[in-house]
């Protein structure tokens, strides 16, 4: 027997309640009964993404909404700035490109993230811009963006911002339309605590205006077709239907808890989950812009073969962490603390690190991660 932990930033684990309502007779979804089903979750959403635009459901996962997003909203040859931090940043190029985009791209090296001045210069020399592309936390590097002052500049220069908030939206405090976001995107296995397959996206009145211009071939993921559909509370085609009954669960159970203190858990155990990383001097990405999503770690020079953290975790202990992508590959693991997540995950993750770390040869007095998280809790409980 081999009890499992599931401690990675997409899939997240999924509460017990929202499990169980997939065991659920099917409902049809042309019927009252899902409409109302339909218009609570429409409600709920706009709560979650802090905004009065429609946020529409697609079923898919993110990369479809992305797709969507950059199908929908501009014309070949369209001049648009996507913001490179890691293997995220990278897929909005390759999606623009796909749909032969002029693409300006800022690259930034893993764990850094992309300054403000940095944006400005490029908008400044690129005067035929349309839009900004960017994660708010981009999960491979576990970095954020400057969302607020990025949003900002775009509105000075007319620019639509378009923000992957896949790892942002329900970790932290993204308001939607208080800072001008045009176009966010989440999906359903990252915070809203659902098994992979819908996404979700709303657009602002500005963005909207985009979409009118746009000559992009465009299908299943039609966003204006689902906006009129949104207004009937149905979907184009047919919806996920279990998944939005999973969602209602997974949208009570975050609005029990309250979005201060569900911000307030995630950078709580964020900040442990960094204290225990230190205290056992293991270097961090990301060092002055840490997402409250994960924490990524490099691996020691002392442990030659990286994949084998992640890999030992899983065989011996059931403990399923993340590791590095593309370049990444057995240079870093990534641990991550959103979503149905404790204080004792956070300790899972950090004691199962502990002995794998001393079974591989990088040597740590054991209970020192542990510890540091433990401190962090309580000093959390002391104020
Ligand atoms: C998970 C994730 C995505 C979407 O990936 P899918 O595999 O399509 O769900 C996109 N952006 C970020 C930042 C993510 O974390």
């Amino acid at each position: 027997m081999k009890k499992t932990y599931l401690l990675t930033p997409g899939p997240t684990p999924v509460p017990e309640v929202v499990l169980a309502s997939f065991a659920r007779p099917l409902i049809h979804h042309r019927t009252p009964e899902f409409q109302k089903l339909f218009e609570e979750v429409k409600s709920a959403l706009k709560r979650f993404f802090q905004t009065e635009n429609d946020v529409m459901i697609l079923a898919s996962t993110g990369t479809g909404a992305m797709d969507a997003v950059v199908s929908n909203l501009f014309s070949p040859g369209d001049t648009v700035l996507t913001l490179n931090a890691g293997k995220f940043g990278e897929r909005w190029t390759e999606i623009c490109r796909a749909y032969q985009a002029n693409v300006i791209e800022i690259v930034v090296k893993p764990g850094d993230t992309i300054s403000i001045e940095q944006v400005r210069i490029a908008v400044k020399a690129n005067p035929t811009l349309k839009a900004i592309l960017f994660q708010a936390s981009e999960t491979s590097t576990g970095v954020v963006l400057p969302t607020r002052e990025i949003c900002e500049l775009a509105r000075t220069h007319g620019l639509v911002s378009i923000c992957d908030a896949i790892t942002a939206c329900g970790v932290f405090s993204l308001p939607m339309d208080a800072w001008g976001i045009d176009v966010m995107i989440t999906g359903s296995q990252k915070a809203l605590m659902l098994p992979p397959g819908l996404s979700f996206v709303a657009l602002s009145e500005r963005a909207w205006k985009l979409e009118e211009s746009s000559r992009n071939p465009h299908f299943y993921f039609d966003l204006r077709k689902e906006k009129n559909a949104s207004a009937k509370n149905q979907t184009a085609w047919t919806p996920a239907t279990s998944l939005i009954q999973g969602l209602s669960e997974s949208l009570k159970l975050i609005e029990a808890e309250g979005y201060e203190e569900l911000y307030a858990r995630h950078e709580r155990l964020a900040r442990a989950t960094r204290a225990g990383v230190d205290a056992i001097k293991l270097k961090r990405l990301g060092l002055d812009c840490p997402s409250p999503a994960v924490t990524a770690v490099w691996v020691p020079k002392e442990i030659v073969d990286g994949k084998k953290i992640v890999k030992t975790l899983r065989d011996r202990y059931g403990i399923a962490i993340a590791g590095g992508q593309n370049g990444l590959e057995g240079k870093i693991f990534r641990l991550s603390h959103f979503g149905y997540c404790s204080e004792f995950d956070v300790v899972t993750a950090l004691s199962g690190l502990e002995l794998v770390l001393n079974e591989l040869g990088y040597s740590v007095k054991f209970g020192t991660a542990v510890g540091a998280a433990l401190e962090v809790f309580h000093q959390a409980t002391v104020v």
